[in-house]
């Protein structure tokens, strides 16, 4: 299959191009596109043999559900077995925008797209190409992340591209997106709102908004600590469960000061290159200079924790690229987003961290 890389500026949304790709949609095809968080891979969510061809084209399980795009809030009426007033809270304070909900599903939505559960997941995304496929299709869009499943979510079209080129119609072109890292999940479904996925929507923030107390899944809790006493709780998200995205090299995470953790990554990559090996570092715009690494990526100001999540899968990608045998990475426990970006390279690493 060709693969067409469709460029679509997001300011003046051309509407022949994107007819185009509303018409693939329509069709029950797949098109890729830019949302604020990441690249979604996107089909139409109300017919089963189109979102099925999702799962195909990632190589993802088939138990792992999709996210329902929408671009108007009565989409989720329509797809809802019912419409919980925490859902009309949080679409007023945070649709369009990084926020995924789960709700009840009624007969409408097809058992591929949720993974067979009982429960749909939808989000309405921030991103005017994202909103024009939707509204131009007059579909609901079922769109997990673009990439191959096992691999970092895209930030780029280039990413989608390296990944699904001949396996998709189209990918369109909307350039970096803004946030990087994955909407945060939260489930409606449970007698309290329960965070799935942590992402730019923070716990607090949530709460402000519902006025009561929101818990975060003890599942991902327990893969995200190392206390024994979280052991053994699955994550409720089926797609926290899987094994996730790992480097080529071996990731190691060092956790302290700013300048114990950059003379012990000295050391470690010191003691790594008399291995032979060829060593890379993720550092931060105001540590870069100071590591003796072959490759060093920096991954944005410390402060500035938008950009640490905007860039954390493109330098995870082109530490793929650099046949690099080992990479140590600072640490980034961030104030507000911290608990998402840990989330994902916790993960990465394997959770090998060494404090110092
Ligand atoms: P992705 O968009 O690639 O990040 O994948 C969607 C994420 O949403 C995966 O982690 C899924 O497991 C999760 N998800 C989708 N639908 C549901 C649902 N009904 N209940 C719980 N998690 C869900
Ligand atoms: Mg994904």
């Amino acid at each position: 299959m060709q693969t067409k890389l469709i460029r679509i500026d997001s300011e003046h949304i051309d509407i022949v191009k994107m007819r185009e790709a509303a018409t693939l949609i329509r069709e029950g095809e797949l098109v890729a596109f830019p949302t604020e968080t990441v690249y979604g891979l996107g089909a139409d969510a109300l017919r089963p043999e189109a979102s099925a061809k999702i799962y195909e084209a990632k190589g993802r399980p088939s138990d792992n559900p999709l996210i329902v795009h929408i671009c108007r809030f009565e989409e989720l009426e329509r797809i809802a077995k019912i419409v919980p007033e925490q859902a009309r809270k949080l679409a007023e304070a945070f649709w369009p925008g990084p926020l995924t909900m789960v709700v009840w599903k009624n007969e409408k939505v097809p058992y591929t797209t949720t993974g067979g559960m009982d429960t749909v997941a939808v989000r309405m995304p921030n991103h005017p190409v994202a909103l024009s496929l939707i509204a131009e299709s007059g579909c609901l869009i079922a769109a997990p992340s673009a990439n191959t499943s096992g691999k970092p979510s895209p930030t780029e079209a280039g990413h989608v591209a390296d990944d699904m080129d001949g396996r998709i119609p189209m990918i369109l072109d909307g350039g970096a997106v803004g946030i990087g890292i994955e909407s945060t999940i939260v489930d409606l479904t449970e007698e309290k709102p329960m965070i799935l996925r942590p992402g730019y929507i923070t716990k607090q923030m949530l709460e402000e908004v519902l006025g009561e107390e929101v818990i975060i899944d003890p599942g991902i809790l327990a893969t995200d600590t190392t206390d024994p006493s979280q052991a053994g709780q699955k994550p409720k998200a089926p797609g926290m469960r899987y094994k996730h995205y790992a480097p080529k090299a071996d990731l190691v995470l060092v956790e302290g000061d700013t300048d114990k953790v950059v003379v012990e990554i000295n050391n470690l990559v010191e003691d790594a290159q008399i291995d032979g090996k060829r060593v890379g570092v993720i550092a931060t715009d105001e540590t870069m200079n100071r590591y003796k690494a072959d490759v060093v990526f920096s991954i944005g100001a410390r402060d500035d924790e938008d950009a640490i999540a905007q860039h954390l899968y493109k330098i995870l990608r082109e530490f793929d690229e650099q046949d690099v045998d080992a990479i140590y990475s600072e640490s980034f426990k961030t104030p507000r987003i911290g608990q998402a970006i840990m989330n994902r390279l916790l993960k990465a690493a394997g959770y090998q961290v060494l404090y110092v």
